[in-house]
Formats: structure tokens, C-alpha cells, sequence
């Protein structure tokens, strides 16, 4: 470690041995950047560094901000004569050995380079700075000057404490122009502060709850794995409001009286302010928080208060899991079926997953929450790696919602229409008993495709292989995909018929019209990710529907997390086949945890809830087993239908996608991968095939497939495989270990 904790006659003797004393030490320095490895730079003996050091090193003409890593410097490879010097050791809490050893843990599944993980990792680099002492005023012991009626209260204010300026002009109720009249006239005097902490404590016995028996019992074997202090994983199982979250929250109790930290990941933490406002009613505090939107002064002030460890509660997105916590007890990850764990670009990982791993790193406890768990977690459970823990009915005695379908095909509804007759009937009963409807629909915008009825021409993105979403309250065409846009054109640009355009399907603003015919009293709220961008649109859009000022919400999957609206009692699912299509390997699985969760939003208190599923083939084992509320039967028949043919979880995916600007390279370099597909037991390799979005962003895809039974290696067959094909230049390749997405 640092030479200067060492004996100064033992650091002469090994300075002789070894080389010249002021040339100093080498070591390896981890750089935040897409390099093969770590580098070796050599720390003059003024500095003082460790592993986990953050430091500032030169790299070419510029310079780095880096992490001294562990492993042994590469004396052969460079030498010691061309060996650069660190320039500087950042004042910032070193990174500590867990989160090292994660950074490398997931390069090495995801088969990333360690210097793009380490990214993740230094998300804030203004965080390394020291932060700036605030200033604060103090009046100045017999300094005479003008006194104004206006400086007079501001003195008064201010007494004997040392405030910020904008502190004394709120109590004294002056502006702030005062308070630099005070300070140029002498009468008040700058004094640095101590730094405040940036996140107030949670209480653990603020609020709590009483827990019923079954909470009770599952909070105390969650609490009791809190208090090991070692690494385990719990499943917690449980219908939509049967109080799980009630039950974490507890586990999350007990970190804070141990002093130590808790990570919850949630999967749409812009959306979660009713799950925010009922953790400051739980512990008197509001949680760091932690997502993309963050300002750069919130991040920096976050990322610094978690490595500090004075952030004891932290809520955030995926990217959360790679923040510095010296001291990690535990991380929830709720909703943990969610597909919005999986990053798909840059390091595409799982941080479901990757939680897991973090937990056995940091000898922490993992708990993983959701009424309709993956077939992965649920196997783990049953194969005795994670405990199991479950509560099974709704708390308050709230029934659950009756769910049925209705057979598209007996009940169509009227032309040009996307309701049928029976879930009209339904939400005008709803209505009239004064209580709310949720229409869902996952497609936002007007509709799916724009058609020319004089000549077919269907209008589809440039970039993509895909068709245009028409958003007609902004009067334009927009690809999902690539966000693409353009005006809607007046006529058709293939045959020039003017006014041929037509919409085909409907997107959630089509259903917004619809009802607006049929229910014009109804007040209408549409709630998609255009419509609701941020944490304080949904805010507002919760408090509407809390307070009654919505009586219809038409939304996309956004509706579908985590709300709880005490007056809604029945939901619709305008087309519940939508996610079925594709041949997805959890097409299935996924429209059930999907229309499950949706279902879950009816009904939650008092008065009964009630589900309408519109479909065309009711008699799916999805629709069935959602009419018959039996998730497990329907994990059962998954389970058997993916075993035999060791699909996910009982083999191994990786997918790989060769992409490239130039259609022909595109195809030659998957070619040429097919060419090179690894042999052996164990192993099948499908493809190469293009990719259904055969083309995203102006860029060519083809896709394969390795197929691998579970005790395969994945990384090392996919190392070699890469190593082995001479792939054109232009031609990217994306690894994807553990693929959700099939496009
Ligand atoms: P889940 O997380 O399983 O969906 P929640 O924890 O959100 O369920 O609980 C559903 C509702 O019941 C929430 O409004 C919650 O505040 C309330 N609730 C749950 N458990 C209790 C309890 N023991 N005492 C009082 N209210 C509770
Ligand atoms: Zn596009």
C-alpha cells in the first residue's frame, strides 16, 4: 500500500533493491475508457495512493481521471524509463474493493472492457472534487454604519449564528440586496461553514405500520438476513397490493439502525412519486434519488454524498447500481420481472442480475420483489439458491380484480371503433357510479401505420425497419425507433393522390378520441411516455386521479407500475394479444407479468375491481391463466415448454448483432461469423439470419444466436468465436449475454 506508512530504514533497503526511490512506485491505473485493460503509470513518491484511488494521469496530450486498479503492474511491457507519472490523487473517498471487483465482474460476462464498466462507475467526475465550503455571514462585533429599517431586521435575523445570505433575507423577509448592503458597509462579515448533509437521515421507527401476521413473519426473516451481515437472495412473492413494498421498507428500517446503506432499484423511477411520498411518510425523509435526469448539481452532490456513506436510503434506476456505497447492506430490486433492467446499449447487462452479484460482492442481503416473477428467479428459489418468501392476499381485505375476456371475434366492435360493445357497457356503469376506468393500450400516438388507400404505399422510417407513428396532435410521423420525424404529407409521396393517407390501428390517442365520442362528459387523462416526460408530470397526473379530477385514463405500460388510485375499479385492455406476436422466447411470460400488473391497478381498496381483456384468441394459456388468476400454473406450463430444448433458464443465450452502414459488409461479416460458429457439446449456434429490424439507425443487422446447455462457459466460447472471425472493418459487433430483446 502507501509508502509512507512504512518504517523509513525498511523503505531505504527495498528502494535499493528495487528501483531508484524517486522514481517511485509503479502501479496500474483503470481509465474510464473502452482500452483493452488497465495501464501502468508510476506514482512519485510525494503521492500517496492505494487501490481504489481515484487519480489523474496523462494519457496522450490530455489527461484522465482513472482508478488505481489491483492487479500486477506489466513491467515487461513498458519500461520503466518511458513510464508516466500520475499527476494527482483526487480527494474523494477511495473506490472500495467490492464495486472493483463488480467493475471487472461484469466486463467479463458482458464481455465489455473493463475501462467502459469503470464508466458506469465515475458517472460523476465533478464528485471527486473536493466540494466547496459554504459561506455564511456574521455580524461584525461593534462596526458601526447606516441602519435601515430594512438592515435592521436582517440583523435582528441573523443574531449571533452565522447564515447563508439567502437564510437571512427569507427571515427577515428583505431581499437579498440587503444583505450585500450589509456586507459592503461592513456590518456583516463572510465566515465559512460547515458543510450541511446533503440528504437528512431516515428514521427507521418514524411511521411504521402494523404489519399483519404473514408481513410480520416475512419482515422478520428479512430483517434477520439484514442483520447477518452476509449475502443472500430472498424472492418475495405477492399479488399486486398484498404489501410488499410495507415489508422491504421494514428490511430497509433495520439498515438504517445498523448505520448502514440500502439501494433500492425501481424500474421507472421518473414515474414513482406515490412510492417516494410514502417513504417520507414512512421515515420522515425523502431518499437520495438517482436516474438520468438528475441536474449535474444533484448528481455530483449525490454520487459524493453516497461515497461519503451519508446517504443512507438510495432510490434509483439501473445505472444506480454502480454508485460507490462504502458500506451496502442491502438492495431491493422491485418489480425484478421488469425487461427495464436490461441496458441494451453500450454494456448491455442485467442489473437484476448484476444486483445479485453486487450483493455476494458486498456480502449484502438482495431481496427480489414482484407479484409475477420471472421464470428465472422462481427456479433459483426452487432450486434452493434463493429463499422464498410470499403473501398471498391483499392487504385490507381488497379482493382481488375479477378478470374476463371478451371475444373479439362474437363482441366486434363498430367499424372504424376499438372498443366492443361489452367494455363500453362496462366503463358507463363504471362512470355512473361515480368511480374511475383505466383503458390500456402499449402503443402510443395516433396509430401504428399510416396507409395510401389509393396505392398501398405504406409510410416507413428511412433509417429503420419500421413503419411511422402517426402523432397527431403534433400533426407529424415519428419513428420509434430512431425518433425519425416528419410532417404528415398532404399526400401520398409514392403516388401523389392527395388525401389518401389513412391511419390503420390504434395508438392510445385514437383511443382518447374514441371515448371522447362516446363519453364527452368524461374527463379524460392520457397518460403515455410523451404525455407524461418527467417526475413532476406524473406527480401531477397522480394527484388529479387522487383527488378526482380524471375520470377515464387511457394509458400506455406507464400506467402500468406500481399506482395506486383508490377510486379506479375497472381497467379495459383495448388489444391484450399486442405482445404475443413476434416468437419472442418470452413473448408470453412477459404479456402475462404485463396485463397481470395492469389488472392489479383495479380495485385496490373498498370496491371491487374488475378487468375486461379485448382479444382474438381468449383461449391462449395467457388469457386463460389470466382469468383463472393462476400465475403458477402458468410458469408450470412455461417451465415445461422451455426445458426440453434448454431454453433460458434451463440453457444459456448469447446473441450476437453484426451491424454496419454498408448493407454488403453487414452480410459478409455475418457470414463470415456463421463460418467461424463454434463447435462442440453442448453448443448450436443458429443463424446467421438478418435481424427482424433489419435495419435501426441507417445501420444493417444480422443476427446469431448461440444456444449453450447451462454448464457452458458462455464468455470463453464467445471469446474465441471473436478472436477466430476476420470480420470486415466497417462491421460492429454487439455481444448480448443473456438476451431479453430479440429485435
Ligand atoms: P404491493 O407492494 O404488494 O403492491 P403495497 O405494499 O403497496 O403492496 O400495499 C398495498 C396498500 O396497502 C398500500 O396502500 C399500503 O400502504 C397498504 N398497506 C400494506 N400493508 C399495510 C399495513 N400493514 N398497514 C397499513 N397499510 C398497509
Ligand atoms: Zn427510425
Amino acid at each position: 500500500m502507501a509508502t509512507p506508512s512504512r518504517k523509513a530504514g525498511a523503505q531505504k533497503s527495498e528502494a535499493r533493491e528495487v528501483a531508484p526511490e524517486r522514481a517511485g512506485r509503479r502501479l496500474r491505473v483503470l481509465l474510464p475508457l473502452p482500452l483493452e485493460g488497465a495501464y501502468d503509470y508510476r506514482l512519485p513518491p510525494e503521492l500517496v495512493a492505494g487501490p481504489g484511488s481515484f487519480v489523474e494521469v496523462p494519457l496522450g496530450g490530455r489527461t484522465s481521471l482513472g482508478v488505481v486498479w489491483d492487479d500486477a503492474p506489466d513491467q515487461e511491457h513498458v519500461a520503466e524509463g518511458r513510464l508516466r507519472a500520475v499527476i494527482a490523487i483526487k480527494p474523494a473517498p477511495p473506490m472500495g474493493a467490492p464495486l472493483r471487483r463488480l467493475v471487472d465482474w461484469v466486463a467479463a460476462y458482458t464481455l465489455s472492457p473493463p475501462g467502459a464498466v469503470l464508466r458506469m462507475a465515475m458517472s460523476a467526475p465533478a464528485a471527486l472534487e473536493e466540494p466547496a465550503a459554504a459561506t455564511g455571514w456574521q455580524r461584525v462585533a461593534g462596526a458601526e454604519g447606516r441602519i435601515t429599517p430594512d438592515r435592521a431586521r436582517a440583523l435582528e435575523a441573523l443574531g449571533g449564528l452565522t447564515l447563508p445570505g439567502v437564510e437571512i433575507a427569507r427571515l427577515a423577509g428583505v431581499s437579498m440586496g440587503v444583505v450585500r448592503g450589509l456586507a459592503s458597509a461592513g456590518l456583516i462579515a463572510p465566515r465559512l461553514m460547515p458543510r450541511a448533509a446533503a440528504f437528512p437521515r431516515p428514521l427507521p421507527d418514524f411511521a411504521p405500520p402494523d404489519l399483519r401476521p404473514e408481513q410480520s413473519s416475512a419482515a422478520a426473516a428479512l430483517r434477520e438476513a439484514v442483520e447477518s451481515r452476509g449475502f443472500g437472495v430472498t424472492l418475495l412473492e405477492g399479488v399486486t397490493g398484498s404489501g410488499k413494498t410495507e415489508v422491504y421498507l421494514d428490511a430497509i428500517a433495520e439498515t438504517l439502525r445498523q448505520g448502514r446503506q440500502a439501494l433500492v432499484l425501481l424500474p421507472e423511477i421518473a414515474l414513482s412519486t406515490q412510492w417516494l411520498a410514502r417513504f417520507e411518510r414512512r421515515f420522515g425523509a425523502p431518499p437520495a434519488l438517482w436516474h438520468s435526469e438528475l441536474s449535474p448539481r444533484t448528481r455530483r452532490v449525490t454520487w459524493r454524498a453516497v461515497a461519503e456513506g451519508t446517504a443512507p436510503v438510495l432510490v434509483g434506476a439501473r445505472s444506480a447500481l454502480f454508485l460507490p456505497f462504502p458500506d451496502l447492506s442491502l438492495i431491493v430490486v422491485d418489480e425484478e420481472h421488469e425487461t427495464a433492467f436490461k441496458q441494451e446499449e453500450g454494456v448491455i447487462y442485467h442489473a437484476r442480475d448484476m444486483a445479485v452479484v453486487r450483493a455476494r460482492l458486498e456480502g449484502a442481503t438482495c431481496v427480489l420483489v414482484s407479484a409475477t416473477p420471472s421464470l428465472e428467479s422462481v427456479t433459483n428459489a426452487e432450486a434452493g439458491r434463493y429463499r422464498r418468501l410470499g403473501l398471498p392476499v391483499r392487504h385490507g381485505g381488497a379482493a382481488m380484480p375479477l378478470i374476463e375476456a371478451i371475444d373479439l371475434r362474437q363482441h366486434p366492435p363498430e367499424r372504424g371503433r376499438f372498443l366492443a360493445p361489452p367494455l363500453v357497457t362496462a366503463m358507463t356503469e363504471t362512470l355512473a357510479r361515480g368511480e374511475q376506468a383505466m383503458l390500456f393500450l402499449n402503443r402510443r400516438g395516433y396509430a401504428p401505420l399510416t396507409l395510401c388507400r389509393a396505392c398501398g404505399h405504406r409510410m416507413q422510417c428511412p433509417n429503420c425497419t419500421a413503419w411511422l407513428v402517426e402523432h397527431r396532435a403534433q400533426r407529424r410521423l415519428l419513428c420509434h425507433h430512431c425518433g425519425h420525424t416528419a410532417p404528415t404529407p398532404p399526400a401520398c409521396p409514392e403516388c401523389g393522390v392527395e388525401h389518401s393517407l389513412v391511419p390503420i390501428g390504434p395508438g392510445v390517442e385514437r383511443i382518447q378520441e374514441e371515448v371522447a365520442e362516446l363519453f364527452p362528459e368524461a374527463r379524460r387523462l392520457v397518460m403515455a411516455s410523451d404525455t407524461i416526460p418527467g417526475p413532476a408530470a406524473a406527480a401531477e397526473a397522480a394527484r388529479q386521479i387522487e383527488a378526482r379530477e380524471v375520470d377515464l385514463i387511457i394509458g400506455t405500460q406507464i400506467v402500468a407500475k406500481g399506482w395506486h388510485f383508490p377510486h379506479l375499479t375497472l381497467v379495459g385492455v383495448v388489444d391484450a394479444d399486442l405482445g404475443l406476436g413476434g416468437g419472442d422466447l418470452r413473448a408470453g411470460e412477459r404479456t402475462m407479468q404485463l396485463l397481470h400488473q395492469v389488472a392489479g391497478r383495479a380495485g385496490r381498496e373498498d370496491k371491487p375491481g374488475r378487468v375486461l381483456l379485448q382479444s382474438f384468441s381468449p383461449e391462449h394459456p395467457v388469457m386463460q391463466a389470466l382469468i383463472r388468476d393462476d400465475f403458477p400454473g402458468f410458469l408450470k406450463a412455461e417451465a415445461a415448454q422451455r426445458e426440453p430444448g434448454h431454453w433460458p433458464p434451463y440453457g444459456r443465450l448469447a446473441a450476437l448483432i453484426i451491424s454496419s452502414e454498408d448493407a454488403r459488409a453487414a452480410e459478409r461479416g455475418a457470414r463470415e461469423m456463421g463460418l467461424a460458429a463454434p463447435v462442440g457439446p453442448g453448443l448450436q449456434v443458429l443463424g446467421p439470419a438478418p435481424a427482424p429490424l433489419a435495419l435501426l439507425r441507417g445501420r444493417y443487422r444480422h443476427r446469431l444466436l448461440l444456444k449453450a446447455a447451462r454448464g457452458v462457459r458462455v464468455q470463453a466460447v464467445l471469446a474465441d468465436w471473436l478472436a477466430r472471425a476476420t470480420l470486415p472493418r466497417e462491421v460492429r459487433v454487439q455481444v448480448d449475454v443473456d438476451p431479453v430483446g430479440f429485435l
